[in-house]
């Protein structure tokens, strides 16, 4: 049976007062790394939702995209244009595109470099590291290089990595981590990437 009008006002008021000392218990501030991994799609287009929103505050953000070698994806084409943003494409096209090892290795570690020198300058509040586990999981990164200089940039930057199958050191360093899950996708049905949803 459904709560009577009295029974609903009685438990939301103890609901809020739960959530209201959660809330004003955290009241920490800190540079976070977060890191969006899974199957399901969602990750990249989250990490630009942030970037939306520093925007709004009128932060600085550095966006490096490795990976990829297109230039004109809906998020690129708006956000790249924005003051601010410093962007930066640092693939040469998908590992099965290249189908070259070494070049790909090259390729990532020169993308590194250019990671590096965000993830040391603290005028940036937002740090967006795209599709960066692949370089991790393929063995073209050091892990445990780029963990040391995650845990070594300026105290209060923010810093996202996207990707499939993030590996643990990340998980473990990281201090939000959100696993999107592949329910469906439309591309299982015939339907190709659709501008300003995929791409
Ligand atoms: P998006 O950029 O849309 O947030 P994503 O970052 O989660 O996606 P990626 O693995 O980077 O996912 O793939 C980028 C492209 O592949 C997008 O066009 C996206 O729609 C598509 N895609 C993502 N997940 C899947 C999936 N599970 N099956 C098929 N296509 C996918
Ligand atoms: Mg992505």
């Amino acid at each position: 049976m459904p709560d009577s009008n009295e029974q609903h006002s009685r438990r939301m008021a103890r609901k809020k007062a739960v959530v209201d000392a959660a809330i004003a218990k955290a009241d920490g501030d800190k540079g976070l790394l977060l890191i969006l991994t899974g199957n399901g799609k969602g990750k990249s287009s989250s990490a630009f939702g942030m970037v939306a929103r520093s925007l709004g505050y009128g932060y600085k953000i550095g966006i490096a995209q490795f990976l990829k070698s297109r230039r004109d994806t809906g998020e690129e084409l708006f956000l790249g244009n924005q003051p601010g943003v410093a962007w930066h494409v640092l693939g040469d096209g998908f590992t099965w595109d290249t189908q070259n090892k070494q070049a790909d290795i090259a390729s990532a570690v020169r993308g590194w470099a250019v990671a590096q020198t965000m993830l040391t300058d603290a005028s940036l509040h937002l740090v967006v590291l795209d599709e960066l586990t692949y370089l991790l999981n393929y063995g073209y990164l050091d892990e445990a290089q780029v963990c040391r200089d995650l845990a070594a940039r300026p105290a209060t930057q923010h810093v996202v990595i996207t990707g499939r199958a993030a590996p643990q050191c990340l998980l473990e360093m990281a201090d939000t981590v959100s696993e999107i899950a592949d329910i469906k996708h439309a591309f299982r049905d015939g339907i190709r990437a659709q501008p300003g949803i995929d791409l």
